[in-house]
């Protein structure tokens, strides 16, 4: 099969994996930079130009779009379904994951647990958000931020206020969610692929943080999930449409709560914490689905 990665860089980690999973397979395994791709958009003749040429007999795609250019990558990614290509996943999965508050708001639809979470347009009254969400201790959060940037814990009230008025005054869109203190620091990345449960860890932030991203200091290990934390990851995974998702979720007294859902998460830490193939499970996913 011919396999087009879309990847920025063919250095990263999980495209290296991908490249070398799929050419174990004997398949031909080729990176694409999608924000260099040209779209020609035409009655009943949709294609790609990549370096002057147009991409043509692809098998299956397997998208690894960064958050700053969704845009332009959810583009490239529908012209391949356009050209009636299998991709591992699909764009509107891709958009609607993308945005942090849809997400929360399609997977409390689906009854999944989640940290209590207020929404406002740049509200004036920071105190009546603050009271909705339950008071301080608070987290803010920017729609935006990844990798733990832009996550604040707010202690008590005043600081919850004052940083508050300081992102509106920026006009910074931000979420104010109820802070889970029973997770102590730490969080669970559960990567599923295709409805299955390919490999789980817990991420421990360093002494004193609050934020277990590992960009931010944070060390993992692998874990057994529960069965309602393995239903509970499953589900939000199905519910936003993604067939590879790393599910963020938080262990409270009442349950595991969904903190968000990635598009395109990385291999290399789930891989390392839990020694699991990975990169083939993805490559058999494609495997299964393109003709
Ligand atoms: P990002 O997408 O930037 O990683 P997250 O929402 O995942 O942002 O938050 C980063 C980390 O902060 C999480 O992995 C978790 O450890 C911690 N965290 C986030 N929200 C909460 C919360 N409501 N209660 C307790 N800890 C939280």
């Amino acid at each position: 099969m011919k396999i087009v990665i879309l990847s920025q860089n063919p250095n990263l980690y999980s495209t290296k994996r991908l490249v070398e999973a799929g050419e174990k397979k004997g398949h031909e395994m080729l990176i694409v930079d999608h924000t260099k791709c040209n779209l020609v958009i035409e009655k009943k003749k949709p294609s790609i130009i990549y370096k002057g040429e147009e991409i043509l007999n692809v098998d299956g795609v397997i998208p690894r779009i960064g958050a700053s250019v969704t845009f332009y990558g959810t583009a490239v990614v529908r012209q391949f379904e356009m050209m009636k290509v299998f991709t591992a996943t699909e764009s509107q999965a891709l958009v609607r994951s993308r945005d942090k508050l849809r997400s929360l708001q399609i997977l409390s639809r689906a009854g999944l647990g989640l940290p209590k979470t207020v929404f406002s347009n740049y509200s004036k009254d920071v105190s009546q958000v603050i009271e909705r969400a339950g008071g301080a201790p608070l987290v803010i959060k920017l729609l935006e931020g990844t990798q733990g940037l832009g996550v604040v814990l707010a202690d008590n009230k005043n600081s919850a206020e004052s940083i508050l008025e300081a992102f509106n005054g920026l006009k910074a869109r931000v979420i104010v969610q109820e802070f889970i203190k029973e997770a102590k620091g730490a969080d669970i990345r559960v990567f599923i692929v295709d409805g299955v449960v390919v490999g789980a860890m817990k991420r421990q932030g360093k002494e004193g943080e609050f934020r277990s991203n590992l960009h931010r200091g944070g060390s993992a290990n692998i874990i057994e999930l529960t069965d309602e934390e393995e239903n509970a990851a499953l589900k939000a995974a199905r519910s936003l449409g993604l067939g590879i998702a790393g599910v963020d979720m938080l262990q409270s007294a009442r349950g595991p709560l969904i903190l968000e859902v990635n598009s395109s998460p990385g291999l290399e830490g789930i891989e390392n914490a839990t020694g699991n193939d990975i990169a083939s499970q993805i490559i058999k996913y494609v495997e299964r689905n393109a003709e």
